[in-house]
C-alpha cells in the first residue's frame, strides 16, 4: 500500500485546456485519468433519454441515483481506451455514449445537472472508488474536475488550478468543436463558454473554486507541452 495517495487533482474553468493536458499528463506519468466531468455528462444525457427535462431536480436526482446504485454507468480507464482519441471510454447502461456526451447540448445539460446536490451527492462515492484503482493502475491517478480538490479528493497531494483568458478558452473550444466535425460560430462559442463559467461559478453546490493549497497554471500564451511539462515535474517532485 502506498502512504499517500497518489491522487493528482485538477480544477479549472472550461477550455482552460484541461482535458487535453489531463490526458497527456496522465499519459506521461502513466496514471489512470478520472474525467468526472464525464460522469455529469452521462447524468444529463441519461435524464435527456429518460425524457426528464433538466429543469425538474427530483426527477434528475432520481435519475443519478438509479445509474450509481444500479452501476449502470462506467467509465472505462482501460489503458487501450485511455489513449483512444476519444479519451475515456464513457458507458451508459451498456452502450458507448463518449462522443454523445460532448455534444454542446449536453455541456449545458451537465452543467445544469451539476448544480443539484443530489446529483452531486450520488457522484460523489462514485468518483472515489474509481479514484482508487487497482491493480497495474495503483501507479496514480490523474482526477481532472470543478471540486476535486476542495470536495473529491481534498486530501489529494498534488493539486492544480488550470486557467485561461475566457478568449483563449473560447477559441480552444471551438477548434475542440471543430475537430469534430462540429461548426459553430466565435461569438456563440463565447457566450457559451461564459454562460457555463457563470453556472458553475455561482451555484450554491460545490461552486468551482480553487482550493487554497492548489498552484495555479494559466495556459494564457503557453502551448500545452509546456503545460504539462511544468505540471509533470511539480508531480514527480512531491510524489517522486
Ligand atoms: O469538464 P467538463 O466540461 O466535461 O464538465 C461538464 C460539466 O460538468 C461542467 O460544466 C461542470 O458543470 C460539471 N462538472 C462539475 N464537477 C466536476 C466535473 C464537471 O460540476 N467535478
Amino acid at each position: 500500500m502506498c502512504a499517500k495517495p497518489r491522487i493528482v487533482a485538477i480544477d479549472g474553468p472550461a477550455g482552460s485546456g484541461k482535458s487535453t493536458v489531463c490526458k497527456q499528463l496522465a499519459a506521461r506519468l502513466g496514471f489512470v485519468l478520472l474525467d468526472t466531468g464525464a460522469l455529469y455528462r452521462a447524468v444529463a444525457l441519461a435524464a435527456r433519454l429518460a425524457g426528464v427535462d433538466w429543469s425538474r431536480e427530483a426527477a434528475v436526482v432520481e435519475v443519478a441515483d438509479r445509474l450509481v446504485t444500479d452501476g449502470e454507468l462506467r467509465l472505462d480507464v482501460d489503458p487501450e481506451a485511455r489513449q483512444s482519441a476519444g479519451g475515456t471510454k464513457v458507458v451508459l447502461a451498456g452502450h458507448d455514449v463518449s462522443s454523445q456526451i460532448r455534444k454542446p447540448e449536453i455541456s449545458m445539460g451537465a452543467s445544469r445537472v451539476s448544480a443539484y446536490g443530489g446529483v452531486r451527492d450520488a457522484l460523489l462515492e462514485l468518483q472515489r472508488q474509481l479514484g482508487t484503482p487497482s491493480g497495474s493502475d495503483r501507479a496514480g491517478v490523474v482526477a481532472e474536475g470543478r471540486d476535486i480538490g476542495t470536495v473529491v479528493f481534498p486530501g489529494a497531494p498534488v493539486k492544480f488550478f488550470l486557467t485561461a483568458s475566457l478568449e483563449v478558452r473560447a477559441r480552444r473550444r471551438q477548434a475542440e468543436l471543430e475537430q469534430k466535425g462540429e461548426s459553430i460560430d466565435f461569438e456563440q462559442t463565447l457566450k457559451e463558454v461564459a454562460l457555463r463559467d457563470e453556472q458553475d461559478r455561482s451555484r450554491k453546490v460545490a461552486p468551482l473554486k480553487q482550493a487554497a493549497d492548489a498552484r495555479v497554471v494559466d495556459s494564457t500564451g503557453k502551448t500545452i507541452d509546456e503545460v504539462v511539462a511544468e505540471m509533470q515535474r511539480v508531480v514527480e517532485d512531491v510524489l517522486g
